[in-house]
C-alpha cells in the first residue's frame, strides 16, 4: 500500500511507537557486552518491551522467527537471533527494530562495535553510514521526492568508497511495516515520486567496506555481502512536515 498521510492521533501513536523503540535499542546498546549470543539480545529487547502496550513488529513477519533482527560483521540485514551466536569483542553488531503501537508500527536500526574492541575502520565505516541518514532526513520537507533522498545519502558513502547496498531499500511506515514508495539509497536528485508533509518513512542505508552485492544466507534470511566484507545498518523512521522533519525513532 502506498503510505498515507498520517493523522494526528497517527502520528501520536508512532512518536509513542518510536519513543519505546528507540528506548529498547538504547538498552540493548548498554547491555551488549561480548560473550552474550545474539538470542540474549532479542530476549532483552522482548523483555524491555513488555507491559508498555508496544508489540515487536517484526515478530511473524512475512514469517520472521523473532522479535528483532540481529546482524553481525559481513551480515547486513534480517540476522536471526541464536542461542548459538555468540557475540566476540570487535564484531560489528547491527540491531533491526519495529515496534506496533496503537495499530501503529516505526522501524529503526543501529550498528555498534561490541566491546569497545574496535579500529579505524570499523569506526568510520559505522560513523559515515550513520551519517549518510542524517544526510537522506536533512532533505525532507513536503514536496521533496524519493531521488533527492536516495542522492544525499549516495553523496556520503560515495565519499567515503563504500559499497552502496542497492538491493534492499528504506520504505514507507506506518500502517504497515512496508508501504510504498521504496527509498533507495542510491539515485537522481529530482526525480521519483514526491513526497508530502504528514507521510512518515524509513531511511535506511546500508554499506560494506567492498563490494555491493549481496546474498541470502542458507537460513533463508541473512543477507550477507557478497565478499564477505563488513557492513553497518543505521535507520530511522522519520516525519515529513512542511519545512523539514521529526525523526519519531531518536530519544
Ligand atoms: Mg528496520
Ligand atoms: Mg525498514
Amino acid at each position: 500500500m502506498q503510505t498515507r498521510i498520517k493523522t494526528r492521533a497517527e502520528v501520536t501513536a508512532m512518536r509513542e511507537s518510536g519513543r519505546l523503540l528507540a528506548t529498547v535499542l538504547a538498552t540493548l546498546k548498554e547491555a551488549l557486552e561480548p560473550g552474550m549470543t545474539t538470542k540474549d539480545l532479542a530476549e532483552i529487547a522482548k523483555r524491555e518491551l513488555r507491559g508498555t502496550g508496544g508489540v515487536p513488529t517484526f515478530l511473524g513477519q512475512y514469517g520472521f522467527p523473532d522479535v528483532i533482527c540481529i546482524s553481525l560483521n559481513d551480515e547486513i540485514v534480517h540476522g536471526i537471533p541464536s542461542p548459538k551466536r555468540k557475540i566476540k569483542a570487535g564484531d560489528i553488531v547491527s540491531m533491526d527494530f519495529g515496534v506496533t503501537y496503537d495499530g501503529m508500527i516505526t522501524d529503526s536500526a543501529t550498528s555498534v562495535v561490541a566491546g569497545g574492541v574496535s579500529n579505524e575502520k570499523k569506526d568510520k565505516l559505522l560513523r559515515d553510514t550513520e551519517a549518510s541518514l542524517f544526510a537522506g532526513v536533512a532533505v525532507l520537507k513536503d514536496g521533496v521526492r524519493v531521488g533527492d533522498i536516495a542522492n544525499a545519502v549516495q553523496q556520503v558513502l560515495e565519499k567515503g568508497g563504500y559499497g552502496i547496498v542497492r538491493d534492499m531499500v528504506g520504505h514507507g511506515v506506518g500502517h504497515e511495516l512496508h508501504e510504498d514508495p521504496n527509498i533507495p539509497n542510491y539515485g537522481k536528485k529530482g526525480t521519483g515520486p514526491k513526497l508530502s508533509a504528514g507521510m512518515t518513512i524509513a531511511i535506511e542505508p546500508m554499506a560494506t567496506l567492498g563490494d555491493f552485492r549481496v546474498f541470502i544466507d542458507i537460513d533463508g534470511w541473512t543477507v550477507r555481502s557478497n565478499d564477505r566484507s563488513l557492513a553497518a545498518h543505521f535507520e530511522h523512521t522519520v516525519l515529513i512536515t512542511e519545512t523539514g522533519s521529526e525523526i519519531l525513532t531518536q530519544l
